[in-house]
């Protein structure tokens, strides 16, 4: 089975270009919030990193979810998206004072601080502002998320969080500060992770945290345990939607709350990877002497991950329904990692063909570049081709 596209529709517009499947979006933010409202001290932050497509946006702002920003950029779209302050995260290692001072003007609900420096910077610079920041220290909790090397993020030798020895130490030297507040604990192990052990082991990991804190008597108001969650790469049409309910019982059963501590997440990709397609066009098909290129007019700067990090996309070809052939699809960008795929099976390609390469609602669109002085894509959501 293909994906459901309106493909007369789509000969009308300039490839390549984003599609958006707007009813599976809103499919994945039901299931979503079908879980997540069963707990009164539940928040989802979406992480706006992974696609910040305006009418994306505005679909999951409906759907009443928070936002966890990495950027001052970040922060300035989702707040002229529509997004309240009040439920904004604002996480990374390297914040500018420009960016700090968004934070502050907006009145953001946290900032998630990864050391002691940022920690002394933010304080200096609410003062000045005659204001008290939220904090929440980002702790690196060595847990290995089996995922791939450039996404881990919860390992010791990588450069996220604050070592978790340090934790009781940095707790109360920001005590001493007087324009910001300790009001959590911020953890995020990775991205594209599919073994709920991995999570289970983060809960863990915190509950030992806590009975340190409390040995300390010191009492936080919320826990934040990031994203991660990973979507099926493999069969987008079958399995559409990540499993919520594995994800979210997890931390249901394992993770132990303090009294009046909420519990927030910040979820990316699992929201956003499977309504998105990146369609292109074939422009020329080539017999070489081993095999055929299907050459299509999106390339790495359209989509990087399969360059950047081996990723793998499912392609289909949706104009035809010819008998299979195997062919490379690869870009036109003078780069010979400006390949989508090797070997796979298609419909038998002719120029003009549309591919759709599958799963690329997540770090797509948003990482797209100018490189070769290229167009960016566009991005439409279904409601465009109506
Ligand atoms: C990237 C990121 C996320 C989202 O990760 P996904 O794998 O897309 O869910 C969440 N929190 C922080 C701090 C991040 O940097």
């Amino acid at each position: 089975m293909k994906g459901n596209f309106p493909i007369e529709k789509f000969e009308l517009k300039e490839t390549p270009f984003y599609y958006y499947d707007s009813a599976l979006l809103r499919q994945t933010l039901r299931a979503i919030n079908d879980e997540v409202s069963r707990h009164d001290n539940w928040h989802v932050h979406y992480a706006v990193k992974a696609n910040a497509n305006p009418k994306v946006l505005n679909i999951i702002r409906e759907a009443g979810l928070g936002v966890d920003c990495v950027s001052g950029g970040e922060i300035e779209t989702v707040l002229n998206a529509g997004f309240s302050a009040s439920k904004i995260v604002f996480a990374g290692v390297g914040k500018s004072d420009w960016e700090i001072n968004i934070g502050l003007d907006a009145g953001i609900f946290c900032f998630n601080v990864e050391s002691i420096p940022e920690l002394e910077v933010i304080n200096e610079l609410a003062a000045a502002r005659g204001k008290v920041a939220n904090v929440a220290f980002r702790l690196n909790p060595n847990v290995g998320a089996h995922t791939h090397a450039n996404i881990t993020t919860g390992l010791a030798e990588n450069k996220f969080g604050i070592a978790m020895a340090d934790m009781v130490s940095i707790i109360e030297h920001a005590r001493e500060l007087k324009n910001v507040s300790v009001a959590g604990l911020h953890f995020h192990i990775g991205s594209q992770i599919l073994d709920m052990g991995d999570f289970d082991a983060l809960c863990n990991r915190i509950n030992d945290l806590q009975d340190e804190l409390d040995r300390h008597h010191i009492r936080l108001t919320h826990i934040n345990v990031g994203g991660g969650l990973g979507v099926d790469y493999q069969h987008p049409n079958r399995v559409s939607m990540p499993d919520f309910k594995a994800y979210f019982d997890t931390y249901a059963r394992k993770l132990k709350l303090r009294q009046g501590q909420t519990l927030h997440f910040e979820l990316g990709r699992a929201v956003v990877a499977q309504c998105g397609s990146l369609i292109t066009r074939t422009l020329y098909v080539k017999e070489g002497a081993f095999k055929k290129f299907a050459i299509v007019d999106a390339g790495f700067t359209d989509l990087i991950r399969p360059a950047l990090y081996q990723a793998y996309h499912k392609i289909e070809n949706i104009t035809s329904d010819m008998p299979n052939s195997t062919y490379d699809v690869v870009g036109p960008i003078c780069e010979s990692t400006d390949v989508f795929a090797k070997a796979i099976d298609l419909n038998e390609v002719k120029r003009g063909d549309l591919l759709a390469i599958r799963s690329a609602g997540a770090y797509g669109e948003i990482m797209a570049s100018q490189y070769n002085c290229r167009r960016l894509p566009k991005g439409y959501i279904t409601e465009d081709f109506k």
